[in-house]
């Protein structure tokens, strides 16, 4: 008689019924820590300004100071190294040398948002507007009559650097997109959603009064414009002028504070976990690895993947390498770029980045017994892409293999997913650019409902498992 047998069955569960009560308490005690992070960090920028204070009071030394006196770099050495302002890199030095390979954790810090146009100023019937151009893959109509901030940084005339954030504190005024009213919006509803909204009328409110007019008329009324009245305070508050906007980075983001969503606060609504779920999570495994782990641990924060990780400070670019010749060059003085290569090529990551959980509202896009759920642990991808696994890195079956044995080892919570049905779209991480240095390499991070909205949701629970997993490859 055949009987059933559950142990030869794989069964993606939920971690929440068999989590212990005191792992349940650690969970939320963890987020916390993590809504702190998000509030402080909505842009790349900001997200390592926030790091290296965490990391400083952590112990972790600027890597500058260590190049200086290499004497210092010691097995359990622990530093950062600040690239360009708009990525990170950390690492706590092992105890073998780097041909062993470093272990590295790897996520994004840029998010989908609104920046501003090079001359974004402008006023049209007495209200005064900054002009968008939207970054990284949005539905814009999201965007529109919901509180926005205003954040970056300024290099004025005198080459220092103004760091703007407007729109953050309760008490501070805040900025809007306008949209049609429902009752004049027949022509609008027969269109698709995304052409409604046309990315040139995305501006952005920033002032509607206007000076009071001249009882001299002769004096110029360009004075008392609201495009004036705005220029005059913003050179009073902060000494800039149109032209430095020229010279700026400002970004429109989304003025709102994480928070728990659901009765029993088993949610956290955010902008920007994507990434920034991650890169905290990383940052924290990283920060508190007990021991001096065998091989150097590394943890990445990249620029610029919502645009294809091109640039400088993207995952394409050299400033992996860069880095991790600047940690050979504490172990040898000759052949340093070979010892690079050898690194790299005997190094294993994890590319921590996000992925769409399985939406009962929208069950028709996901393959159920593929895909990822709320809740469930830390998602497994062994290849990302679209049409076909065009641009995925394809982990092999031996580093799928190490992965879920490390975490097994740990019980920690994992499933395994592809990001939705085969046709239904697609989309990419840093870890094919990371495949192309020789390095190990697998996605590996929290599933989110409405990724890319301006508040994505994900589940406490996945947070805590993505920690318990980095720390558990890192050490
Ligand atoms: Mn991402
Ligand atoms: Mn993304």
């Amino acid at each position: 008689m055949a009987k059933f047998d559950e142990s030869l069955e794989f069964t993606n569960k939920n971690s929440w019924k068999t989590m212990s009560d005191e792992t349940k308490a650690e969970v939320f005690a963890f987020c916390e820590g993590y809504k702190t992070f998000l509030d402080n960090s909505k842009t790349e920028r900001e997200s390592v300004d926030t790091a290296i204070e965490l990391l400083t009071a952590a112990g972790f030394v600027d890597f500058e100071e260590i190049l200086k006196d290499k004497a210092k770099a010691v097995p359990g050495t622990k530093l950062y190294y600040n690239y360009k302002n708009r990525s990170l890199f950390i690492a706590v030095l092992g105890n073998t040398a780097p041909e062993n390979g470093f272990n590295l954790v790897g996520a994004h810090i840029d998010c989908p948002r609104l920046d501003l146009k090079p001359a974004p100023l402008f006023e049209d019937t007495n209200i005064a507007y900054l002009k968008t151009h939207y970054y990284g893959g949005i539905k814009k109509y999201h965007w529109l009559t919901i509180p926005l901030a205003l954040h970056g940084v300024v290099i004025k005339k005198d080459g220092t650097t103004l760091k703007v954030c407007i729109g953050e504190k309760d008490s501070d005024p805040k900025f809007m997109i306008s949209d049609l009213l429902p009752h004049l919006a027949s022509n609008q509803m027969t269109k698709t959603a995304a052409s409604f909204v046309d990315a040139e009328q995305m501006s952005v409110i920033i002032g509607t009064i206007p000076g009071k007019e001249p009882e001299d008329k002769d004096i110029d009324e360009k004075a008392f414009t609201v495009k004036q009245n705005i220029l005059t305070y913003l050179a009073e508050e902060y000494g800039i002028d149109e032209k430095d906007f020229l010279r700026a980075e400002l970004v429109i983001v989304p003025a709102a504070k994480a928070c728990d969503i659901g009765l029993d606060r088993g949610l956290i609504a955010s902008y920007g976990h994507d990434d920034r779920i991650c890169a905290y999570t990383e940052l924290r495994a990283i920060m508190d690895l007990e021991k001096t782990p065998e091989k150097t641990a590394v943890c990445y924060f990249a620029d610029k993947e919502e645009i294809g990780s091109v640039g400088n400070t993207g995952a394409r670019s050299n400033a992996l390498e860069y880095f991790v010749s600047l940690l050979c060059s504490l172990y040898t003085d000759n052949d340093v770029m070979w010892l690079t290569k050898r690194c790299l090529n005997a190094s294993r990551m994890l590319s921590a980045d996000v992925t769409a959980a399985f939406d009962p509202s929208y069950p028709e896009v996901y393959d159920k017994s593929n895909a990822a759920f709320l809740g469930h642990g830390i998602a497994i991808e062994k290849y990302t892409g679209a049409r076909g696994k065009s641009g995925t890195s394809d982990a092999s079956a031996e580093f799928v293999y190490e992965v879920t044995e490390c975490f097994d080892s740990e019980n920690i919570a994992w499933q395994l997913n592809e990001m939705g049905k085969i046709e239904a779209g697609g989309g990419g991480t840093i870890a094919q650019f990371m495949a192309d240095k020789g390095i190990e390499v697998i996605d590996c991070g929290v599933p989110l409902f409405n990724m890319h909205a301006p508040l994505e949701l994900a589940s406490k629970a996945d947070i805590y498992w993505a920690y318990r997993a980095y720390k558990s490859f890192m050490k």
